[in-house]
This record gives C-alpha cells, sequence and structure tokens, in this order.
C-alpha cells in the first residue's frame, strides 16, 4: 500500500514536471527523488539503532590476530568500517565448532572466545563497550560507541551443564544457538547440510529436543538468555516454541521458501516466531539467499564426492585435521556470489509472511565465505536502508527492521526473564548422567 502511494506520487510528480519542461523535465525529477530517498536514508541509518545478531569476529581473531582498530582486521569487519556502516550493537558469535564435541574442551574454547572478545572491546574504550540488555545498547548508541553483545553458537559449548550455561549468562552472554551442524546430547541441528553426502536421518536422535534440552530452554527463559534456532532441525523449532516461556528467534536464518536448504526457515516457522514474539534475522549469505547458488554449489560439490570421502575415512581419528583437508577441498571449488538486494528480498519476504515487526538482521559476517556483491562487509549497511525505502517501506519499518524488532523481542525476554524471578535454578542432568 505505503509502496504503491509512494510510487504513484512520484508518478504524479513527474508528470507535472513532465508536462512542465519536457523530457529534461522528467529526467531532472527522477534524480531529484533518488537524491531524496538517498539523503532520507543516510539521516535515518545515522540515527537508527542497528543491530546485527551474527558476526564472527571472534573465530576469525583467534585463527588470526589482528587490531580490529585497523581496518582490514577480518574481512568483513573492524572499528572503522563499522563507524561507516553506522553499525550500534554487533553480537559477537562465540562459535564453538562442532568438532569439540568429538574432542571434548568446547567449554574451554567458548571461554577463550569470551576472553579474547572482552579484551578485544577493552582495548578501545573509547569506541566500544561491552553491553549485556537493551538499555546498554541504547545507552552505548547515546554515547557513540559501538555496543559488542556475545551469542554462543552451539549447545555443545556447555557440555551438558546448566551450570556452566549459568556462568556464560554471568560473563555477559545473551543468546545460545541450541546446535551448531551437530547434533549434541539434547537438540538434533539440521546438519552439515552443505556436504555432499549430506543425510539429514543422521542429525536425527532426539526427535528435536530432549527433556534436558527442554531443561536447557527453561533454564535460559528463566535466566533472560536468548533461545536461538538458527542451525536447529525442524522438530527441534517445534519444541523450543512448545517449550519456551519467552519469545525466540532466529540469529542468522533466511526464508527456505526463497532458498531452499534446512538452514532457512518456512513461511509456518516464520509466522509461528512472530506469533510468540520473536524475530527472524537475515542471514546474508549468498547461499542462504539465492537458489541459484544453492543449486551450482551443490553440483560443484558432488563433484568432489569422492575425493571427500577419501579424507572423510582417511582422517576420521583426527577431527580437526579431517575439518581442515576438507575445509581445503572445498576451498578449491569457485564461489558463486549473488546480488546484494536478494537480502533485501528476504526481509521483505518475512514482512509478506509474518508482517514488518518480525524482520531484522543476522548478517554472519566473517562466518561467510560468499556475501552477495555489493553487501561485501559491514560498511555497506546503510544499503539496506536506502533500498528498503526505495521499496516504499515507511521509516518506522525500515527503523525496525534495522533494530528496533530486535530490540522490542530482547526487552520481551528480559521482562520474561523478570517475571521468573522467584524460580529457583533447575538442577536437571542430562538423563544419561
Ligand atoms: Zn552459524
Amino acid at each position: 500500500m505505503r509502496r504503491w502511494l509512494a510510487g504513484r506520487w512520484i508518478a504524479i510528480a513527474l508528470g507535472v514536471l513532465a508536462a512542465a519542461g519536457g523530457a529534461g523535465g522528467v529526467a531532472a525529477a527522477r534524480a531529484a527523488a533518488a537524491d531524496d530517498v538517498d539523503a532520507r536514508a543516510r539521516r535515518l541509518h545515522a540515527r537508527a539503532i542497528v543491530v546485527d545478531t551474527h558476526v564472527d569476529a571472534p573465530y576469525t581473531l583467534e585463527k588470526k590476530w589482528a587490531d580490529v582498530g585497523e581496518r582490514g582486521a577480518t574481512p568483513h569487519f573492524d572499528i572503522p568500517r563499522a563507524r561507516e556502516g553506522g553499525l550500534t550493537a554487533p553480537f559477537f558469535a562465540i562459535y564453538v565448532p562442532a568438532r569439540f564435541a568429538e574432542t571434548g574442551g568446547a567449554a574451554r574454547e567458548a571461554l577463550e572466545l569470551i576472553d579474547l572478545t572482552r579484551r578485544v572491546v577493552r582495548a578501545h574504550p573509547r569506541e566500544m563497550v561491552l553491553s549485556a540488555s537493551v538499555a546498554d545498547i541504547r545507552k552505548a548508541k547515546k554515547d557513540g560507541r559501538i555496543a559488542v553483545l556475545m551469542g554462543i553458537e552451539g549447545g555443545h559449548a556447555i557440555e551438558d551443564s546448566l551450570g556452566a550455561l549459568r556462568q556464560f549468562h554471568e560473563l555477559g552472554v545473551r543468546y545460545m544457538t541450541l546446535t551448531h551442524t551437530n547434533t549434541n546430547n539434547w537438540a538434533d541441528s539440521c546438519g552439515k547440510f552443505y556436504l555432499p553426502d549430506f543425510d539429514p536421518a543422521e542429525s536425527r536422535m532426539h526427535n528435536g529436543l530432549s527433556d534436558f534440552g527442554r531443561a536447557v530452554v527453561r533454564e535460559m527463559n528463566r535466566l533472560g538468555m536468548l533461545v536461538d534456532v538458527s542451525h536447529v532441525s525442524d522438530e527441534t523449532i517445534d519444541d523450543v516454541l512448545e517449550t519456551s516461556r519467552a519469545p525466540v528467534f532466529a540469529s542468522h536464518s533466511s526464508c527456505r521458501a526463497l532458498s531452499d536448504i534446512p538452514r532457512n526457515l518456512t513461511d509456518d516457522q516464520i509466522r509461528r516466531i512472530a506469533a510468540g514474539g520473536g524475530v527472524v534475522m537475515i542471514n546474508i549469505g549468498s547461499y542462504f539467499l539465492d537458489q541459484a547458488v544453492v543449486d551450482r554449489s551443490k553440483a560443484d560439490r558432488a563433484a568432489l564426492l569422492p575425493q571427500y570421502l577419501k579424507l572423510k575415512q582417511e582422517l576420521a581419528a583426527d577431527p580437526k585435521g579431517r575439518d581442515e583437508a576438507i575445509g581445503k577441498l572445498f576451498d578449491t571449488l569457485p564461489r558463486h556470489r549473488t546480488s546484494w538486494t536478494r537480502a533485501v528480498d528476504h526481509l521483505e519476504h518475512v514482512i509478506r509472511v509474518a508482517g514488518p515487526r518480525a524482520a531484522g538482521l543476522g548478517t554472519d559476517f566473517d562466518g561467510i565465505e560468499d556475501p552477495p556483491e555489493g553487501l561485501d562487509d559491514v560498511s555497506k549497511l546503510p544499503a539496506i536502508t536506502a533500498e528498503l525505502l526505495r521499496r516504499g517501506h515507511s521509516e518506522e519499518v525500515v527503523r525496525g527492521v534495522l533494530g528496533e524488532n530486535f530490540l522490542r523481542f530482547f526487552a520481551r525476554a528480559e521482562e520474561a526473564s523478570r517475571g521468573l524471578a522467584g524460580e529457583a535454578p533447575a538442577t536437571a542432568k542430562l538423563e544419561s548422567e
């Protein structure tokens, strides 16, 4: 409706100018309209709170240390580019690779990355501030600083311990993605969907959440730790929605209707997450955005099946070496990239399916190797604001997508936690213990 109206006003303006000044007048009016949108976008973006719920800078910095004060510190993130992109609040992913579930040491890896994040933020006290609440984010915006929050990616990080979960919360972790690509001892993952021998049945161990998994979700609600359903199986999403006493979200998933991979959400899932007060934060990896990229990449990887199976078998006893070798093998493939406007298509899809309050951004910068052309790093975020305005969305809707939708959801989870303040810390143990 709004888009139609905006288009109509521009058409009327163009008509009037055309009558007055002919073709030159039309061109001038068009340029003026474009200038107007760009100027509005710049103003809006600078004032808005811009949240990105998934940035993989910590793991990237752990592999190759650099000062985030310097441009190019990681492929997609540093302070100068975050400033250019108007980014208010990135969630740094405390990403614990799936292999730690095999080798042990998952909680230690999470602690290392939390420590790294805190060191990064404390080295730049004028530019960044460690944050853990809606109020912290709003204050950081006022103070002109970047609010850095933390989310654990991969529930195996708690090593089946609610005590560990609580201590991660104490350290400032404010969300947990219940699984990574591995099914853990209490929640099913959607699996390693990108591998050429992917079989979803291999990830189905609990048919969703186990009883202990339900206890984890309930304890997260009590603590005020956001429950993230990115990476989990469809059955786990069902169980989470049934179990959670607070709204839940997807920190970095896109729409299955536009790119059919198990990591993306069905329209029905998007609707149910939104109906509970949750949000869907769009992942901008080209693979997540564009079916053509998925099809091409699948064909590329299928051609490497024999080499892949050989490495998998030969290095079975060495998970780290195996994963590195397989990573290197696939690194030889061409990187297919889609156009950045596809990210906006996904935002619009969520808006169409579940309303304008359900959509946000969880780019997966530094966690993806295929950002779309034109959205190469955090500095490019303002392009999304301009494109949403150009497509006729109101400033209120755009502010929602940029950050206010997430903040509303986060505030509701904080409220749910306050409502559970009288409840004692849970002491459930894993079924097998
Ligand atoms: Zn992820």
